[in-house]
């Protein structure tokens, strides 16, 4: 379940030398995948893998078959626009490829002469949707987040019945996703009548939010009908993003019920653009607790290797820059810090949750954890928490203030994994920026 193996030594250096600098996210030891094509060029987007400030041409490295066996087969599944071919193929494909990866990026590899006119510089390309994701599913794995909200929402009856037992989550739209550096028009919609009884408004969202997520990217899928077990769910994850599920609340609030969020949530979600795979992310595993008094996990939910060692220590923030703080040049406001270790169920368990019914998931789905919140102040993972329900505004250091999101502020998420003693593993980011309704 650990998956730690050569790829994983601290020790580690490439050749690359920006891949050597202290804290710059994307050392040898992540190895994140992507698609990306020469800035303001009308190419096809093509994989690659970042290293450092560059990033390395998958596509072009295929056509030099450097590798052999089953990292020469992941290798060649690196064509076309998408990682998709690459994440249908496997865990022991991927593993493979980094592997090889990982020899040939190390300083002093026979390969550098090979890899290095295949490198790009990361601040020249443009970064594409990494994957065609099929489905996309969003769950609400943070008890911190469901209660928080459930108390805005439902004042005597914040947290339902089922939460503790049931990873609560529902479909959601996949044509809406895209990367980081997506602007979208404010949406407009129906909200809540006035007065009781009466017409409902409608117009411009006037309570905009964001929400602080992972995104799961699913591997090798499952037929219809069969299910994936608990500890072989890991093995159907290629890896992780960071997920921007933007919100709108006035309109959630009137058309959630009886059957959930519609178009309050897929009128635009914003990803990272690399996505992290899981065995990059193995040496910041930690155990998956619950409190004492909360039930166990029913048995398709709970094992002993999911208990030990099914939850990541993966650091999150949000941060907002406006128009007014980026005309003075300022750095965007740190709004909240919160981790994906404190959230109630994991990457295994919505897997298998997922799929206990025999619904099938697809290579390039994802899965939205839902937001990641903490259980302390500051840790907050949408406005809607932070403004004690739309009750408070959250002041900013450059002396504006925000209820919600205002046209042209742009929302910042970062995520990255730190320990002593090991490299820093970035997801990178994800930002967005809200633009005016259209007429
Ligand atoms: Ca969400």
């Amino acid at each position: 379940m650990s998956y730690l193996n050569e790829t994983h030594d601290p020790a580690l250096q490439s050749w690359v030398d920006s891949a050597n600098v202290p804290d710059n996210g994307f050392p040898i030891q992540n190895l994140p995948f992507g698609v990306f094509r020469p800035q303001g060029g009308a190419q096809d987007f093509r994989p690659g893998v970042a290293i450092g400030g560059k990033v390395l041409d998958l596509a072009a490295l295929a056509a030099a078959q450097p590798f052999t066996g089953q990292a020469a087969e992941a290798l060649d599944a690196c064509s076309g626009g998408s990682l998709n071919g690459l994440m249908r193929l496997g865990q022991a494909h991927w593993s493979a490829l980094r592997l090889a990866l990982s020899r040939a990026l190390r300083s002093g590899s026979a390969l550098q002469g090979t890899l290095e006119p295949l490198l790009n510089d990361m601040d020249k390309v443009e970064l594409g949707l990494p994957a065609t994701i099929g489905d996309y599913t969003d769950f609400y794995i943070s008890l911190h987040h469901a209660t928080a909200v459930g108390k805005q929402f439902r004042p005597d009856n914040p947290l339902l019945p089922n939460y503790k037992w049931v990873p609560i989550g529902y479909h959601g739209r996949a044509s809406s996703i895209q990367v980081s550096g997506q602007s979208f028009p404010r949406p407009v919609g129906q909200t809540r009548p006035s007065a009781e009884g009466g017409s409902p408004g409608f117009g411009p969202c006037e309570r905009l939010d964001y929400e602080l997520e992972l995104g799961i990217f699913v591997g090798q899928g499952n037929a219809q009908g069969d299910r994936i077990a608990l500890d072989e769910a890991e093995s159907h994850v290629f890896g992780l993003c960071i997920l921007n599920d933007w919100s709108a609340r006035d309109l959630q609030a009137w058309e959630y019920q009886p059957l959930g969020p519609f178009l309050s949530k897929n009128f635009a979600s914003t990803i990272s653009p690399w996505i992290v795979t899981l065995e990059a992310l193995a040496p910041f595993r930690v155990a998956f607790e619950r409190d004492a008094g909360d039930p166990q996990p029913l048995p398709y939910l709970n094992s002993a290797a999911n208990q030990a060692a099914g939850a990541l220590d993966i650091g999150l923030e949000v941060l907002l820059s406006t128009q007014q703080s980026r005309a003075q040049n300022l750095e965007p406001a740190l709004l909240s810090r919160s981790n994906f270790k404190d959230a109630y169920w994991n990457i295994a368990q919505l897997l298998a949750h997922h799929t206990v019914n025999g619904c099938n998931l697809q290579a390039g789905d994802m899965l939205g954890t839902g937001t990641l919140s903490g259980p302390e102040q500051g840790q907050e993972g949408s406005l809607l928490e932070l403004n004690q329900g739309g009750k408070q505004p959250v002041k900013l250091p450059w002396g504006e203030e925000r209820l919600f999101l205002q046209d042209h502020d742009e929302v910042i998420l970062r995520a990255a994994c730190r320990k002593a003693g090991y490299p820093t593993i970035s997801l990178g980011q994800s930002a967005g920026t809200v633009l005016p309704a259209k007429a």
